[in-house]
């Protein structure tokens, strides 16, 4: 359904849109961890400069939902990029873990550097050693998403990276395919983002090293050294007050009556930075988690635009992504309901505007500009519970033990109330000072967990038996919405639950668990003190703004059931080139040639 003023401008509009040219230039812009109801949440302490001028002058689709259960940052942005399903592109995570591959030492080192393992208390101290006898060291390794030994970073010591583990062609390789002259580059804060929207044939791809810290790229790109002058400006950022402090858009009333933020949430926040304002911004690191990096990878993406000289060869049209994660950073940490995510949102509006503006100045109609997110975000349940004693909400802790653990007791609680009953229904012994390489689970990582495959042959149990009972052991634990086996989800099935379907496209059987699960609405997997989460198949985690600004758009408010999953599909059909999988459509706003 359209409505009636849209449609107005529909019809006086008509004429022009349909005679205009195709864009010299697309920039997708994702801001990271976006919930739908942001936009129009904060609208009233926005411009009309910035998101507000693509209800005016663009297409919205306030039905966009994501077609993949597993709803975490990599997938997204491989999704926005290539148009395909997770279980298409092999992007189903963030991290996924190869079973068959070597034990990889770097590997585990790197991934007990990236999440925060469940720690016991009686071990203290240096968390990784790599030597001795180890629980990790039973086999496989750990894979980030975008990690490739092949190629080196530009600088800093983190591993190299590239889109090695993305099947399939994006919109940016199949743009190069048709015109060899297109440039594709993407900027972004995180690695993946970027990467991952880019696509497998991209020019060069920049994202932020807050080790260094710096804008970074890696050998697989054809990166451009003179981009790295940026990185003299980056310090500037940081206010010279070196606090974050809310700005005047947002007056102090309006702030409580906008937020759920009183002084018995703070501490429940993540408080790294502090729990409330103002926060400390000592260094690049502390910027990464304020708005004032929203305006950092704005000027950033203008400044590869204006050094590469983008879009302005008529006729052979050039792809920037634009990976706004700072959002996502603060997010974490603060939660949806802060004073903090609603002043990062005021404040990205007018980031936002005055690089639409940039845009206008110097490309005036020939740029098109889509707007979308990765993902949602779920309310700290800690904070849901301050507000109402009885919300259905909570964490879920299941993580990996540190990798000094030795016994089955150096297991989260709830890991071990699992080994425990799984053992009972399969008719074995529990002993929690039993060593760990006895578990019968050995990994996790979200969505799924691993059984320990040398243990049950050693207990000579059914491999199927003992997935299909640990299944039934999650199902009946409070906070779960379902567990599926790898072996239920490899069967072709087109029926199912919705929630099933969702979960059988973020699923590859090599990169899937033996077990996957799905929680409730409200309930997160825990990974790191305080703070809140997305990666579910629900509502607020599967729910995000999606709209368009440009020739060849259609301006209006489109009803249809629409998805980030449709955006490669339809700026190829702008764009006159075919991208997207197959579960993907053009969306209703393209205006034919
Ligand atoms: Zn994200």
């Amino acid at each position: 359904m359209i409505r009636t003023a849209a449609l107005l401008l529909v019809l006086c509009c008509a004429s022009s849109a349909l005679a205009a040219d195709a864009p010299d230039l697309v920039v997708v812009i994702s801001v990271d961890q976006l919930r739908f109801d942001y936009v129009d949440r904060f609208a009233p302490w926005f411009t009309t400069r910035g998101f507000q001028r693509f209800a005016r002058e663009g297409a919205t689709f306030p039905n966009a939902r994501f077609r993949h259960g597993l709803t975490s940052t990599a997938p997204g942005h491989s999704v926005i990029g290539a148009g395909l399903l997770p279980a298409e592109s092999g992007i189903t995570g963030n991290s996924w873990f190869e079973r068959g591959a070597p034990v990889d030492a770097d590997r585990w080192e790197w991934y007990f550097d990236d999440i925060t393992p469940w720690r016991p208390p009686h071990i203290q101290g240096t968390p990784f050693n790599a030597s001795g006898d180890r629980w990790w060291k039973a086999g496989g390794s750990p894979r980030y998403s975008t990690y490739d030994a092949r190629v080196q970073v530009t600088a800093g010591n983190t591993a190299g990276m590239s889109p090695v583990s993305l099947s399939g062609d994006s919109l940016g390789d199949r743009l190069k395919e048709k015109h060899p002259g297109a440039r594709v580059l993407a900027i972004g804060l995180k690695s993946p983002a970027a990467i991952l929207m880019a696509g497998r044939r991209a020019d060069a791809v920049y994202w932020f090293d807050h080790r260094t810290p710096a804008f970074i790229s890696s050998t697989y790109y054809r990166f451009n050294p003179a981009i790295f002058s940026f990185n003299e400006l980056i310090p500037g950022y940081i206010p010279a007050s070196a606090r974050w402090m809310p700005s005047p858009y947002i007056p102090p009333d309006d702030l409580q009556r906008a937020t759920f933020d009183p002084p018995a949430a703070w501490p429940l926040k993540n408080t790294t930075y502090g729990g409330t304002f103002p926060h400390p911004v000592a260094n690049v690191r502390a910027l990464t988690y304020t708005p004032f990096a929203h305006q950092m990878l704005f000027d950033f993406a203008y400044h590869v635009i204006a050094t590469e000289n983008l879009g302005a060869t008529r006729g052979t049209p050039d792809l920037l992504f634009v990976a706004i994660s700072s959002t996502d950073n603060l997010g974490h940490y603060y939660g949806p309901e802060s004073m903090e995510v609603a002043d990062s949102m005021a404040r990205l509006d007018r980031s936002l505007a005055d690089f639409l503006e940039a845009l206008d100045r110097r490309f005036g109609d020939r740029v098109l500009i889509a707007l979308t997110s990765d993902h949602g975000v779920q309310p700290n349940p800690e904070i849901v519970k301050l507000r109402d004693p009885n919300a259905d909400a909570g964490r879920i802790d299941v993580r990996n033990p540190d990798p000094r653990a030795q016994k089955i007791s150096d297991l989260p609680p709830l890991r071990i109330e699992i080994e425990r009953t799984l053992a009972r229904r399969l008719g074995v012994r529990f002993r929690a000072d039993a060593p760990l390489a006895d578990a019968l689970i050995y990994f996790f990582e979200e969505p799924a967990l691993w059984i320990n495959g040398p243990r049950v042959d050693e207990l000579r149990l059914d491999r199927e038996r003992v997935k299909r009972e640990l299944r039934d052991t999650i199902r009946n634990l409070d906070g779960f919405a379902g567990a599926w086996t790898n072996t239920e989800l490899i069967a072709p099935n087109a029926g199912g639950s919705a929630i099933e379907r969702l979960m059988r496209a973020s699923f590859r059987p090599d990169r899937s668990g033996d077990v996957l699960m799905a929680l409730r609405p409200g309930w997160i997997w825990m990974w790191g003190s305080n703070s809140t989460t997305h990666g579910q198949p629900v509502e607020n985690d599967l729910r995000v703004p999606l709209m368009l600004l440009g020739p060849r758009i259609r301006p209006g408010v489109y009803e249809e059931d629409a998805s980030p999953l449709d955006l490669a599909r339809t700026l190829g059909a702008v764009l006159g080139v075919e991208a997207g999988g197959r579960t993907s459509k053009v969306l209703g706003c393209v205006t034919r040639d």
